[in-house]
Parts: C-alpha cells; sequence; structure tokens
C-alpha cells in the first residue's frame, strides 16, 4: 500500500505592513484581517504545499515596530517550529531589515527558512507587487529540495540574505539591496538558488534567544557637526553603546574635542562602534589617518555590517551578554549569522 505523500508545511506569521492594508475615506492606508490576503490571492488554493497562518495580537505599520514585536514573532515560530518546514512572515517594509536582523540573531542554530516579504502597493491593488512577493516566499520557505537556514528577505525576484538588507526604495517595487553580499536566489521562470552564498546547515539544537537592550543609539557624522550634539549623545544617562555613522572607510574628524568626547564615553564603559555610512564597502580602521584615533582609543570597526544589523546586533548582544562588555566587543566584531565579512 502507498503511503499518502506528506505535504510541506508553511506557516504565515502576519505581523502588518502595506501587503495587508485597506484605504479609509480619507486615502490613509491602515492594516486589515489576514483572511483577506488569501482572498486577493485565490492562487494559493493551488500550492502543492500547505498554508496555514497566524497574526500577531496587534497589526502594525512596521514604523511602530519594538523588539517585543520581534520576541512575539520570534515566540510563535519556536512554538511551532518542529511543525512546519519553513515560515513566511508578513511585515512592512519600512523596517523589515530592522527585523530580518533582529530575528537572524535571536535564532541560533536555525535550520529552515524564515522568509519576511512584504510589499509596496497593498495586496487588493491592481497592480500590487504583493501577489508574486508572498507566492514566491512561500515556495521558498516550502522547498525542502534546497534548505535555507537563513532568516531572509524576498522582494522583487531576489531572495536576500536579511541582515544584510537594506530598503532602498520608497517608490520602486525593487525595494531591498543587499550591497555587501549577492542575493541567495533569484526568482526568474525557476528560482535559482545559491546555495553555496548560504550559511551552513548547523549541527547544534535551535537556541532562541529573546533579550534585548534598547539603551543604544545612532550618531550620524556630517561636516560642521557641533560638540554639543556629540557630547550630549555620548553623556545620554543610561545609555550602552552608541554607533558612529562615519564616512567613508570608518572615518571622522580629527579634532581633539571630538575624540576627547568619545574617549570619555569609552573611559566610562559606553561601547562605541563604527558603521560606514556608505551603502558599499567596509569599515577599515587605519586605513587613513582620520581614523587612527578611533582605532587608538578603542572604537571597534563594524567591518561591512548595516546600520539595521549593527542596531539589532547591538541590542541582542547587550540583551544577552551584557554583563561581560568583552564578550559584547569581541562578538561585535565577529560574524554570527553572516551578517558582517570577517
Ligand atoms: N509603512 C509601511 C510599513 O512599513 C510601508 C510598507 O509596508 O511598505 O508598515
Amino acid at each position: 500500500m502507498n503511503t499518502p505523500e506528506r505535504k510541506n508545511k508553511v506557516l504565515v506569521v502576519y505581523t502588518g505592513g502595506t501587503i495587508g492594508m485597506v484605504q479609509d475615506e480619507n486615502g490613509s492606508l491602515h492594516p486589515f484581517e489576514l483572511e483577506r490576503i488569501f482572498e486577493a490571492v485565490p492562487q494559493l488554493h493551488r500550492t502543492s504545499y500547505q498554508i496555514d497562518s497566524c497574526q500577531l495580537d496587534d497589526i502594525i505599520d512596521s514604523s511602530n515596530m519594538t523588539p517585543s514585536f520581534w520576541v512575539d514573532t520570534a515566540n510563535i515560530i519556536e512554538r511551532e517550529y518542529d511543525n512546519y518546514d519553513g515560515f513566511v512572515v508578513l511585515h512592512g517594509t519600512d523596517t523589515m531589515a530592522y527585523t530580518a536582523s533582529a530575528l537572524s540573531f535571536m535564532f541560533e542554530n536555525l535550520s529552515k527558512p524564515i522568509v519576511l516579504t512584504g510589499s509596496q502597493l497593498p495586496i487588493g491593488m491592481l497592480r500590487s507587487d504583493g501577489r508574486e512577493n508572498l507566492i514566491c516566499a512561500l515556495e521558498i520557505a516550502a522547498c525542502t529540495k534546497v534548505r535555507i537556514p537563513e532568516v531572509c528577505i524576498f522582494f522583487e525576484s531576489h531572495l536576500y540574505r536579511g541582515n544584510r538588507s537594506t530598503k532602498v526604495s520608497a517608490e520602486n517595487f525593487d525595494a531591498f539591496e543587499t550591497f555587501n553580499y549577492p542575493s541567495l536566489a533569484k526568482a526568474g521562470i525557476d528560482i535559482t538558488f545559491r546555495e553555496h552564498l548560504m550559511m551552513p546547515m548547523p549541527s547544534e539544537p535551535l537556541i532562541v534567544r529573546k533579550a534585548f537592550d534598547n539603551h543604544v543609539a545612532v550618531l550620524k557624522l556630517f561636516p560642521g557637526i557641533s560638540p554639543e550634539v556629540v557630547r550630549s549623545m555620548v553623556t545620554t544617562p543610561g545609555l550602552h553603546a552608541v554607533i558612529i555613522e562615519t564616512f567613508g572607510s570608518g572615518n571622522a574628524p580629527t579634532e581633539k574635542w571630538f575624540i576627547d568626547a568619545l574617549n570619555e564615553g569609552v573611559e566610562r564603559g559606553l561601547l562605541i562602534v563604527d558603521v560606514t555610512q556608505c551603502k558599499a564597502g567596509a569599515v577599515k580602521l587605519c586605513q587613513y589617518a582620520t581614523s587612527f584615533d578611533l582605532d587608538r582609543i578603542g572604537i571597534i570597526g563594524g567591518a561591512d555590517i548595516t546600520i539595521e544589523a549593527a542596531v539589532t546586533k547591538l541590542m541582542y548582544l547587550l540583551g544577552n551578554y551584557g554583563d561581560n562588555k568583552q564578550m559584547v566587543k569581541e562578538l561585535f566584531a565577529k560574524s554570527l549569522r553572516g551578517e558582517l565579512t570577517e
């Protein structure tokens, strides 16, 4: 007797965003119920895999995203981890790269795909990019021939490593990019997977760490930045880490007041990280004289990490290992989930 073939199973977790929005009478977009997304994509009834869905208690525009929503999303995936082959998280595009990065750090030894997607136009609209994005994300999450042990973003024909992604357009359908890492798959007539670029399959069991410390700040440098602004940032009470968004390959002003302000912060135990404002390329401390002092006073180079990954990685490291500053420093400089090139 033939045993019936087991259907692959995907769980869709809906968090909000444009993909599931409707217009009110004033023309503003608001989130609506998950069932309506499936009404808008009747093709989903023809898939060879099983699709189940659930949603967060609060459906939000992702501009309202906070670490507690990351934890709620992670809790659902952790609870259902053994019951599904893959997960699709429907999410607003505005902070999708932050959530993808945060989830990637939370899920250590991940062996199944978690694919975030969304859209630039609500899925019910005629020209929406949401249908294509959702269907491809589902296909990828359901695929058991190629296993993707990563948190990814699928958007407009590319599968990106989540913690390398950045939203680059508030207008175009190809809204995401990973400037410092090639895409993991490309959807054309076929979906072509680039397995050699993917994280290796872990040999240890899954660990989900859910602590975040949001006492972090980002200081974007610009020519003419004032001492008051820099000093007020590094002396903010309760702050544990500052990311300085520097110029080029990690360069900053060499003026004494600037270096002194940072140095005082470092001496008080503030962790300061150097991430470049450039979208592509990496921080290389000491390549120019304008980063010698940063290196000398103990600022940590962020290599080619994105700002989204740097913020969430610091929140994650401080939340989970905050008692051991040295360990946070060492882990920040290492690639934990493929988020930077060592
Ligand atoms: N504001 C929306 C959000 O991020 C934009 C989108 O989904 O594209 O939730």
